[in-house]
């Protein structure tokens, strides 16, 4: 199969003009005269391994350009498409079947279905995910992770995030599967990287000491401005949690030197200007930032609707100028959406088909039953297996092997596709239930990132020359 169309995408910000070579993934930063004539070009619909000659430019454009200078354009334009830099092939994709033989690379153990927070747009249910409260016992997590040692094979570097819920509230578990997990990958001889994702209402004083001792890395929830996180973050006392959490936080990062850490936060309607909470982030000191637009069923009153985009856009475009001047003035940060792989670092299968979910990656319900990802523990239909009896259902696995980009309509002809890599399985199951029908809203803030992302990429070019 190959992409007959769409081999590149242009678009045009504060004063840069670029175009992205979609199958090599190359970033050209070109002239305005340039940039016009690649756009006189695509909208002529031109054969696309033919250069429109200069004569139609001409007639076409009602430009008085000068026309040695137009010459000199086709030609340059012509020899990137000669050295394959612009309108390169696609790679030959004819039968490609995800492999067979993958790995379990790393696993979500959600270690209490319970929280001591009631974020209104949960997707866990607040804490309980649907059902009953519940905490896995060392028993089920030590099991998880005997799991995940067996079936990471031969792989040497694998991962667990200790989840929830709020996984604080069973620490003592936590703790024990800490240092099984440390002592039993040593004796494996495979490198563990275990992460906790927290809400940090109880992340202080041995808790967090006996963190830090373990290396254990850090995924922090705040959503930003304190009256924007309150709203969306109360307590079971209907209590906004931003005095209690925010110098838990704050003395955590500190604690590892602002380091091993991530700050992530979920912007919704009501907060549709999240550039304010990400920059009360960075004031507050954390680096290491993450910012998601919430997802949400169309009837609540914070979801997203299309009208919304257009201020969305404006956001990440604020976020990326704000990106380079901290730059400039030597106070960096990272945004996670911002740090691309524009180098086209991960292989083929990995850049159609994303997070690996359901194959590469499992979640783990607290009685040890295995499903595709968090986003989908707790339901039946989608329960692979259990951790002491491995995968029993790997047809399921096949399922979400088999919904990578070439399988995907909407994808299939998209500028972003071997980057957002058809998007989250999760969000497209909850709004169209069908792995393969990517969420809408979701692809359109993707691309505008995936644009935030590639100019950035043109200016700390400019700034390193
Ligand atoms: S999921 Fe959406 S943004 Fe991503 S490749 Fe598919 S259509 Fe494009
Ligand atoms: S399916 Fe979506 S939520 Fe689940 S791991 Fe993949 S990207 Fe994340």
């Amino acid at each position: 199969m190959k992409f007959k169309e769409n081999r590149i995408h242009y678009f045009s910000f504060d004063q840069e003009n670029i175009i992205i070579d979609i199958n090599s993934g190359l970033v050209h930063s070109v002239s305005t005269l340039v940039y016009e004539f690649v756009d006189q070009w695509r909208q002529s619909g031109c054969e696309l391994a033919a250069v429109p000659s200069l004569l139609y430019w001409q007639k076409n454009s009602g430009e008085s350009a000068d026309p040695s200078e137009l010459q000199e354009i086709a030609s340059e334009i012509n020899e990137m498409i000669r050295d394959g830099s612009l309108m390169s092939e696609a790679p030959e994709l004819e039968g490609f079947r995800m492999p067979e033989d993958h790995v379990v690379k790393a696993l979500c153990l959600h270690v209490a279905h319970d929280c001591n927070l009631r974020c209104r747009y949960c997707f866990a249910g607040t804490g309980a995910f649907g059902g009953d409260r519940s905490l896995m016992s060392y028993e089920v997590g030590k099991a998880a992770l005997d799991f995940l040692f067996d079936a990471s094979g031969k792989r040497q570097h694998i991962e667990v995030d200790y989840f929830g819920g709020e996984p604080l509230m069973n620490f003592d578990v936590v703790k024990k599967l800490v240092l099984y997990g440390r002592d039993e990958s040593k004796r494996r001889g495979k490198v563990l990287k275990q992460t906790l994702t927290t809400n940090g209402v109880l992340l202080a004083g041995e808790i967090l000491d006996f963190l830090n001792r373990e290396d254990v890395a850090l995924v922090l929830s705040l959503d930003g401005r304190k009256e924007v996180h309150d709203r969306m973050r109360p307590s079971a006392n209907d209590k906004g949690s931003y005095d209690v959490i925010m110098p838990h936080l704050h003395a955590a990062a500190a604690s590892r030197q602002w380091d091993n850490y991530y700050v992530r936060g979920t912007f919704t309607r009501y907060n549709k200007d999240f550039f304010e909470d990400i920059r009360h982030m960075l004031d507050a000191g954390f680096d290491l930032v993450s910012e998601e637009p919430v997802v949400a069923p169309p009837e609540e009153p914070y979801a997203f609707k299309e009208e919304d985009l257009p201020e969305l856009y404006e956001q990440y475009e604020k976020l990326a100028r704000f990106y380079i001047e901290r730059q400039k003035a030597g106070k960096p940060f990272l945004f996670f959406h911002f740090n691309l792989d524009l180098d086209r670092g991960p292989c083929l299968p990995k850049r159609l088909s994303g997070c690996g979910a359901g194959r590469e990656y499992l979640a783990v319900a607290p009685e040890g039953t295995l499903y595709p990802c968090h986003q989908f523990v707790g339901n039946p239909d989608f329960a692979v297996g259990h951790v002491r009896s491995g995968i029993t259902k790997p047809e399921i696995g096949k399922i979400f092997g088999e919904a990578h980009v070439l399988e995907k309509e909407k994808c299939r002809n998209c500028w972003a596709r071997f980057y957002c890599s058809g998007g989250c399985h999760a969000n497209a199951w909850n709004f169209n239930k069908d792995l393969k029908k990517p969420y809408d809203l979701g692809c359109e803030l993707e691309k505008k990132r995936l644009e935030c992302a590639m100019w950035i990429q043109v200016k700390q070019q400019d700034l390193q020359d």
